[in-house]
């Protein structure tokens, strides 16, 4: 299937394209959003690791902003960013759990893991919605972009699982109030 397949008689987009397009659109101002919030997420952490975790995953979020720029230009559309409310609500968040939980601690790290973690696991139900998205509508060089960021956010997510799991949630069960 070719890119104008997607077209009707009259040269109108299909339904599910633009309804792609609105998606990406809802992606591309979420891993924006990420690009702001990441810097937030090292800055309030206390272990080097976590810290390090964020800050690498930034760089690669700024790609993922790069990518889903290489997806519109592919679809030839415009990289619109359209409010994502569910970043937007988890970003949120993330930003109460730093007030909530005290400088230092293991608990505050516990804490970002896990909003890190819900981000993660909604970029990747998105992208994977969305490179199946892709393969039907034909788009298989941008569900090639999609994959290799799927790969990285969950392995991302992957990461956060080990820091957790070394330490971080057992030096919290221990930590005196
Ligand atoms: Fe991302
Ligand atoms: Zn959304
Ligand atoms: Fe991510």
């Amino acid at each position: 299937m070719c890119s104008s397949d997607l077209r009707n008689e009259r040269g109108e987009d299909s339904r599910l394209l633009d309804f792609f397009v609105d998606e990406l659109k809802d992606i591309y101002w979420a891993e924006q959003k990420l690009v702001k919030t990441l810097p937030k997420l090292a800055r309030a952490a206390t272990t080097v690791e976590l810290k390090d975790a964020f800050t690498s995953h930034l760089k690669e979020t700024e790609g993922h902003v790069g990518r889903l720029e290489k997806a519109f230009k592919l679809l030839d559309k415009k990289p619109v960013a359209k409010k994502c409310d569910a970043m937007q609500g988890i970003t949120e968040e993330g930003s109460s759990v730093i007030e909530d939980t005290k400088e230092g601690t293991a608990t505050r790290d516990v804490a970002l893991v896990l909003a890190g973690q819900k981000a993660e696991h909604y970029e990747i139900a998105t992208y994977g919605g969305l490179i199946q998205l892709a393969h039907t509508l034909g788009q298989e060089d941008v569900a090639d972009l999609l994959s290799e960021t799927l790969e990285e956010e969950k392995a991302a997510d992957e990461k956060l699982t080990g820091i957790a799991e070394n330490g971080i949630n057992y030096s919290a069960a221990t930590e005196s109030k």
